[in-house]
């Protein structure tokens, strides 16, 4: 069985980037946003190999094995059944609990059975061992476990509420949705450090300062971790990588700023635009939201307020 390195947490905090930096070896294959995907084929989407969706040489031939000549009817009920799955786990207060996931794996089969074989054809038809995917909801993770107990890698990768929430409001050009999103931030990371430590080692916390902080140690150590071989040549200087996109196949909605430049030189920094005292309306509900858990994670938050 195929190896699974999700990524989880919330949007904004790099996860586009993460994905890349630990797919670069021919032993791993990036599934991008894997819970994207029945979306992405219904529109044809275009792929970072430069075809779409339906021309791409890894997920046609794999959408073909998998679905057959229905494929198009089949895709979309695949992806209703997903959807349907992710409302019945999101729903499921205990994760840890092995007589819930059996009725949990046993009501989904409808989902859970062809999300086996698409895993099976993608580490086929890459000869991936490992495969990388940054949906970042703790559902999709929760999938890929119970199709393959053991074989799931839970990464949480976490970022500063406050950082998150001016990235969003920045990306979206509307503060509209500023406490909304922090709370979601709050309910993932509060499924995420509930389940994680159930898995053991085979659950991470990353923290995205951290990662921007020193990217080629902190890099090393998540492929330690994920008994993945990190290619030499990954890291010219410890603050920045260099990308090949040759076996990359990302469609949208990863993020559009890294699909589109798709740079192959790539300094890495930590980003200080967020603590602008411009956005302290942005972290004030940001705080408010993410009590009392982002104080956990970071326990000098509010100890260390941003410059004014
Ligand atoms: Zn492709």
């Amino acid at each position: 069985m195929t190896r699974i390195v999700a990524i989880s947490g919330s949007g904004r905090s790099g996860s586009t980037l993460l994905s890349l930096l630990l797919s670069q070896s021919d032993r791993a294959f990036n599934l991008g946003q894997h819970r994207h995907l029945p979306a992405a084929w219904r529109d044809d989407a275009p792929c970072s190999c430069d075809q779409p969706l339906h021309g791409c040489t890894v997920y046609a031939p794999v959408m073909d094995a998998v679905f057959g000549p229905r494929a198009e009817s089949d895709i979309r009920a695949f992806g209703a059944a997903g959807r349907r799955f992710f409302k019945a786990a999101g729903r499921t207060r205990d994760w840890h609990d092995p007589q819930g996931l059996d009725r949990l794996r046993q009501a989904h089969q409808d989902y859970l059975a062809p999300l086996a074989r698409l895993v099976d054809a993608i580490a086929d038809a890459t000869g991936a061992e490992t495969l990388i995917d940054s949906s970042k909801t703790p559902e999709m993770a929760l999938a890929f476990h119970l199709i393959a107990p053991g074989e799931l890698l839970l990464l949480n990768l976490v970022r500063d509420p406050r950082a998150v929430a001016v990235s969003w409001n920045l990306k979206k050009g509307s503060r509209r949705d500023t406490f909304s999103n922090a709370r979601k931030w709050l309910q993932r990371q509060k499924r995420l450090s509930d389940w994680g430590p159930a898995l053991g080692a085979r659950f991470r916390q990353l923290r995205y300062e951290d990662f921007a902080a020193a990217p080629e140690q902190q890099i090393a150590l998540v492929h330690d971790w994920a008994g993945l071989v990190m290619p030499p040549a990954l890291f010219p200087e410890p603050d920045r990588a260099t990308l090949s996109w040759g076996r990359q196949h990302l469609f949208p909605p990863a993020n559009e700023k890294v699909l589109a430049e798709r740079k192959s030189d790539v300094p890495i920094r930590p980003s200080m635009g967020w603590r602008d005292p411009g956005h302290s309306w942005e972290h004030r509900i940001a705080l408010l939201a993410t009590r009392p858990l982002a104080r956990q994670i970071y326990p000098a938050l509010e100890d260390a307020p941003p410059p004014s």
